[in-house]
């Protein structure tokens, strides 16, 4: 296994809902074959249809491996982050890269953490879809101080987050919208 290959299972936030809500497909991919192996692939009814998946993704395994690696969508084919990009290019050590990668994975568990005390536990959806809904939820009102408190201290986490993510993860063409 090559360094980059290391980097990468070592991470996964490029495929687990942490910078991503979905996966887009792509000229050449199989939206059928992708849908029977497991991928929920839906298809916009808009005039120029889309069709894309959500994070985190299905085939992503618990060993930070890709399930369908050999057909995976052209979107994972040639997406790298900024971090391995500055890796595989020797612009930082990969030492360097992995505790670029350890310090978002922690920005990411305190996100989930104090999403699963304001009671959202819905891990099967991407950080950014459930960090909106908790949102809206808290804005909604009828919130004690305490949960207050906590929201508080989770957008502080999302903000860092986006911050650090932004820095080190998202190239210009590959960056979400703000939302
Ligand atoms: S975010 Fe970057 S380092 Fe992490 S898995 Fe994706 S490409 Fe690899
Ligand atoms: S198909 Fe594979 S590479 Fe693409 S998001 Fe899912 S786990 Fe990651």
């Amino acid at each position: 296994m090559n360094a980059g290959e290391q980097l990468c299972l070592a991470c996964g936030l490029c495929c687990d809902g942490s910078l991503f809500d979905h996966v887009q497909l792509g000229p050449g991919d199989d939206a059928k074959k992708l849908k029977a192996l497991g991928l929920p692939v839906v298809v916009s009814r808009s005039s120029t249809p889309v069709a894309r998946f959500r994070q985190p993704c299905a085939a992503l395994c618990a060993d930070r491996t890709c399930r369908v690696y050999a057909d995976r969508p052209l979107q994972c084919r040639t997406f790298e982050c900024g971090v391995f990009k500055d890796a595989q290019a020797g612009r930082i050590k990969f030492s360097a890269a992995l505790r670029v990668v350890k310090r978002a994975r922690q920005r990411v568990d305190d996100v989930r953490r104090l999403l699963r005390e304001l009671g959202d536990t819905e891990e099967h959806r991407s950080l950014n879809e459930r960090f909106r809904r908790t949102q809206r939820r808290m804005e909604s009102g009828g919130a004690d101080a305490a949960a207050a408190d906590t929201f508080a201290e989770l957008s502080v986490a999302v903000h860092t987050l986006n911050v650090l993510a932004f820095r080190k993860f998202y190239t210009k063409a590959d960056a979400p919208e703000p939302t």
